[in-house]
């Protein structure tokens, strides 16, 4: 892929290449940076990628992504533990948490269902969110996954497996554009989207 430069080099091009939406061209963009940046950035970045595989993994009760056990909102007794806002990815959390309009928990399912792509509900934190629905103190489920096909796909399947569960299910409002991601859209466009969200 890169041929004439030499192995190191191109192992580093690769290694950039298994990173989600970088293309050849990028990677080999990104290799130069890390041949001509100086020490200190290129220890900067060595340690921010082995500090955060080191310290942050998954919320044991929301999947989020955390430093302890429990995520800094999971642990916040100020937050509205009624209510569940369920997003496919951390990133959602993130997007809706700068919308200052909810103050309920979230659950990420890490990932979304994608039948083409066989992936299925065993393949996405779907049975934990029912097991915390279940508790009494759950009274509503606000289901932010995207407007895009799989989004919907598995906005439905929640709708139907949550269906006898009694609690109030509500989706996001079309504010957020078809096809558009939670994570992208602007902050007021999910303000909006979350005030008139809608019952299913
Ligand atoms: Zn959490």
């Amino acid at each position: 892929m890169s041929k004439g430069f030499p192995s190191v080099m191109t192992r580093l091009i690769e290694e950039f290449c298994k990173m989600p939406g970088v293309g050849v061209r990028s990677a080999q963009r990104m290799a130069f940076y890390v041949l001509e940046a100086g020490k200190t950035d290129v220890d900067s970045l060595t340690s921010a990628i082995s500090e955060v595989k080191k310290n942050i993994s998954f919320c044991k009760e929301c999947n989020n992504l955390s430093e302890r056990e429990l995520c800094s909102i999971c642990s916040d007794t100020k937050r509205d533990s009624s209510r569940i806002c369920v997003v496919e990815g951390p990133s959602g959390v993130l997007a809706v948490e700068r919308t200052g309009a909810y103050n309920g928990l979230y659950h990420v399912l890490l990932g979304a269902l994608s039948p083409i792509d066989g992936i299925g509900p065993a393949d996405i934190r779907v049975s934990d969110l029912l097991a915390r629905v279940g508790k009494d103190t759950v009274k509503e489920v606000i289901i932010a996954t995207d407007f895009t096909t799989e989004g919907e796909t598995t906005a439905l399947f929640l709708s139907r497996v949550l269906k006898k569960s009694g609690v109030r299910l509500t989706r996001l409002s079309r504010g957020v554009p078809e096809g558009a991601c939670v994570e992208y859209a602007d902050v007021g466009t999910l303000q909006r989207a979350f005030e008139d969200r809608k019952t299913m």
